[in-house]
């Protein structure tokens, strides 16, 4: 058994645990229960974990991860070019004005 990584949330503990298991890698999620009991505790001892079972998927595993979490992670801010909005990353055109992304 090998920690591949924590989370904040049970949610997106699963939602690893997931990824990794379609890649056929058994894993187990500790202080799931933990989480439940201490709800929005700061403290990450009682954060939720992801164990691979077979230490030699370690690697990929964290792999998998970050390459899941990469792709899936909302994107940084951007400014519009044409009016100078502050925009969330998840927005593909300015809110203001309809601008896309990137230099007009
Ligand atoms: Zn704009």
């Amino acid at each position: 058994m090998k920690k591949v990584t924590s989370a904040d949330t049970v949610v997106m503990i699963n939602h690893y645990k997931n990824i990794l298991e379609a890649e056929g890698i058994r894993c187990q999620i500790r202080n799931e229960h933990l989480n439940q009991i201490y709800g929005e505790m700061p403290f990450t001892e009682v954060w939720p974990e992801l164990w691979v079972v077979n230490d030699l998927d370690h690697d990929r595993a964290k792999q998998l991860l970050d390459e899941a979490t990469t792709v899936g992670s909302p994107q940084t801010p951007w400014r519009c070019s044409q009016c100078g909005e502050d925009n969330e990353g998840q927005f593909g055109a300015c809110w203001n004005c309809g601008a896309g992304v990137g230099p007009a």
